[in-house]
């Protein structure tokens, strides 16, 4: 059993790890921005509910993401273990957490925070586009396919730029993320769960830090 939390600003590439993350450990992506995107899509109440959040770059009130969190949580595919990304951004999530793994007999092993300065993520927000058919994350300049065109991870042809990249939502993004992670980054170092990785390098680079990280915890 492997349980992990990755956290990071917007455009920090938990995304871009968590891939790799759960290409290379086999453990389930739990993504809370790609729940509600996909309730975005398929108009449920939930995603209703989410799209005036989002679409302002604010975050989803603690009582629907710690629902989906919790029901998602339940879930069997979780025996083997899970990556949270996205998931605590409050403290309130955070505490929230604390009670439903316990409910569920289990706790988490590491919390990587994949550190990077405010101006490096203005620039990779507005570059980002994304798989349409599996997720896989891209930059126009740092990350393009290997092949023009065609995602590296599926094969897949078609991508999209995400709503909340544009620089108006961004900026409030990242204030809003900035003053509700400090708390919980605080929260996690006072267990001795927080691991702190530099994310301004090649996305390779990091990943051999998130893997010399998980390696010992396996
Ligand atoms: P990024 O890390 O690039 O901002 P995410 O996909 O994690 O992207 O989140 C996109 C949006 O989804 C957030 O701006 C917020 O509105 C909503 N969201 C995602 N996770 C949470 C969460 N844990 N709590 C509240 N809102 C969330
Ligand atoms: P998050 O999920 O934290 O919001 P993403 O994984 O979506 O972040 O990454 C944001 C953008 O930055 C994407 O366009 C991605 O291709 C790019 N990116 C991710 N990691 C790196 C890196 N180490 N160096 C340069 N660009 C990166
Ligand atoms: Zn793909």
């Amino acid at each position: 059993m492997l349980n992990l939390i990755l956290m990071g600003l917007p455009g920090a590439g938990k995304g871009t790890q968590a891939e790799r993350i759960v290409d290379t450990y086999h453990i389930p992506h739990i993504s809370t921005g790609d729940m509600f995107r996909s309730a975005i899509e398929k108009q449920t109440t939930l995603g209703i509910k989410a799209k005036s959040y989002m679409d302002q770059g604010a975050l989803v009130p603690d009582e629907i993401t710690n629902g989906i969190v919790k029901e998602r949580l339940a879930e069997t595919d979780t025996k083997v273990g899970f990556l949270l990304d996205g998931f605590p951004r409050t403290l309130g999530q955070a505490q929230a957490l604390e009670s439903i793994l316990k409910e569920l007999h289990k706790s988490i092993d590491a919390v990587i925070d994949i550190h990077v300065e405010e101006s490096v993520l203005i620039e990779r927000l507005a570059g980002r586009f994304i798989c349409r058919t599996c997720g896989a994350t891209y930059h126009k300049v740092n990350h393009l396919p290997k092949v023009e065109g065609t995602c590296d991870r599926c094969g897949g042809h078609e991508f999209y730029q995400r709503e909340d990249d544009k620089p108006e939502t961004v900026k409030n993004r990242l204030s809003v993320n900035i003053e509700s992670s400090a708390p919980i980054l605080a929260f996690y170092e006072n267990q001795s769960l927080l691991k702190k990785i530099d994310g301004n390098r090649d996305i390779e680079n990091v990943f051999q830090d998130v893997k010399g990280i998980v390696d010992i915890k396996k």
